[in-house]
């Protein structure tokens, strides 16, 4: 079986360079995808160094999809908010991209419990 082809763009893992885990001094983030061939296993962050700018979309069908969880984390850090539980939607669309659309909405979401303990 051939791999699929990578449709997303390569993004910069800008939350661990803007200073905003500078505050922190631990954190713990669980986010949980629901959706088509989702991940089964939760993806858990226990440690600054793990913590990633975005969470991919596992839809198969999906392209740029997946949600910004840096900017989850900037918000919190912003508003010295130390516990979050919510849902974010993919912000991807289904189809394939080098034909024309208009193209459905993902229907991914990702159910994110984060944690964070300040400086
Ligand atoms: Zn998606």
């Amino acid at each position: 079986m051939k791999p699929p082809v990578k449709k997303r763009p390569v993004r910069k893992n800008l939350i661990a360079i803007d200073g905003t885990l500078d505050k922190l001094e631990r954190l713990r983030v669980i986010v949980k995808e629901k959706g088509r061939n989702a991940e089964p296993f939760d993806l858990r962050i226990y440690a600054k160094e793990a913590v990633r700018e975005h969470v991919d979309c596992n839809n198969p069908l999906c392209f740029n999809g997946g949600i910004s969880l840096g900017d989850v984390l900037r918000e919190m850090v912003r508003g010295h908010q130390e516990d979050f539980i919510g849902t974010s939607f993919c912000t991807g669309q289904e189809g394939d991209p080098d034909e024309g659309g208009p193209y459905p909405s993902c229907d991914t979401r990702f159910e994110i419990e984060a944690t964070l303990w300040f400086l």
